[in-house]
């Protein structure tokens, strides 16, 4: 049987060197378009059933975050549900996974994938809801509509503004795998933290903030190579339309907390960065995030508080991301939520490492910690 290795899918990305010797194939990752990034890979490999397969990933030492890698372990499925750790090493600017597949097809990712399609499914599944209000405030470069979902108490006047956002960095799955979580919750009319929480507010949720990065299989920009995350002070519609058009929709609902979910390459803890550094700081955001992160610490052992970025000096924040722009302009409380791509250290997994499964309990965990401060927003 022929060996095979492509990328020809929703979010796929892999470029093939050489295929000739199962223990020395040769593969690169491909940049995003019209841009440096890179560190995103998702590929397919048939035909090598029980065969020892050593694959190299040759320019991993040019990737975004090469620190990354050290101490990182690759995601492997079969059946496109279950991703489990693959055995992986870096050395030499190469990163080398070593796997001998089981079925004829197996499938490897820097993390578990979430496709475009899983979206559309996603979205799809929270219409059937008669709760939930699907808005749809403009389209990408490439065409595809940006879904942002409308749950709760329709007395705008009365409500809380709640906005979650996720994968501005598509590579980031993590972020939609958790978004996934918290909806669910949101939705389940037996939880009374849920119950509660939709009577106080409006929950306004993007939980794909960058549809073309994700389907062309990118780390960290969109179609035309724009980094969302460093556009919130000045957005356009010609290179980053996403942001344009979903900060246009915060400035009609108003907002009164902002939860924008990411994934970091390097770090392995839950952790959030927040908006110290903007010029309104002041006691009372620092006492609204001091409140969140303590009830997502009680909430979930999977979060800490101990390590994470370092913090920023008053009047330094950087005002093009998403955090420090929207605590700033609407006065209210706005956080980063960070995960791992390898593993929780205090509460690690050796087979799975931070998975999917992991990330929606942690999304649900996030409603207990709006539910600490929702009076105080
Ligand atoms: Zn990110």
């Amino acid at each position: 049987m022929t060996v095979q290795i492509t990328d020809a899918f929703d979010g796929g990305n892999i470029v093939v060197r050489s295929l000739e010797n199962l223990e020395q194939i040769q593969l690169e990752i491909r940049k995003d378009a019209q841009s440096d990034f890179y560190q995103w890979f998702y590929y397919r490999l048939s035909g090598a059933r029980g065969q020892e397969c050593v694959m190299k990933l040759t320019n991993a030492g040019g990737a975004a975050y090469a620190p990354g890698w050290t101490g990182y372990q690759a995601v492997a499925s079969y059946d496109r549900k279950t991703w489990f750790r693959v055995a992986t090493s870096y050395r030499d600017g190469a990163l080398t996974i070593r796997h001998r597949p089981e079925r004829d097809a197996v499938y490897y990712a820097y993390f578990a994938p979430y496709s475009m399609e899983r979206h559309a499914d996603l979205i799809s599944r929270m219409i059937m809801d008669a709760r939930v209000r699907l808005t749809v405030p403009g389209r990408t470069l490439d065409g595809q509509d940006l879904d942002v979902l409308e749950i709760g108490n329709s007395d705008r006047a009365r409500a809380k503004k709640i906005w979650v956002i996720g994968r501005q960095h598509p590579g980031e799955t993590m972020a939609e795998w958790l978004i996934e979580g918290m909806l669910e919750r949101l939705l389940d009319r037996n939880d009374p933290v849920a119950r509660v929480l939709l009577e106080k507010a409006v929950f306004y949720v993007a939980p794909n903030m960058n549809p073309d990065g994700s389907r062309r299989g990118h780390l960290r920009t969109n179609a035309v190579g724009t980094n969302l995350n460093r556009a919130w002070a000045e957005p356009d519609l010609k290179t980053s339309p996403e942001v344009f058009l979903i900060r246009a929709e915060m400035q009609k609902t108003g907002l009164d907390f902002c939860l924008d979910v990411h994934g970091d390459e390097e770090l392995p803890y839950n952790f959030v960065a927040t908006a110290q550094g903007i010029p309104s700081w002041d006691d009372r955001l620092h006492d609204l995030t001091e409140r969140y992160k303590t009830a997502l610490v009680a909430a979930s052992p999977d979060f800490q508080t101990e390590k994470g970025y370092p913090s920023v000096a008053p009047g330094k924040a950087n005002l093009t991301m998403c955090t420090s722009w929207v605590s700033e302009h609407f006065k209210a409380l706005a956080l980063t939520l960070e995960q791992p791509f390898k593993d929780t250290t205090a509460t690690a997994s050796p087979v799975y490492g931070w998975s999917p499964a992991r990330a929606k309990i942690l999304g649900r965990a996030q409603l207990d910690a709006v539910f600490a401060v929702i009076d105080q927003l």
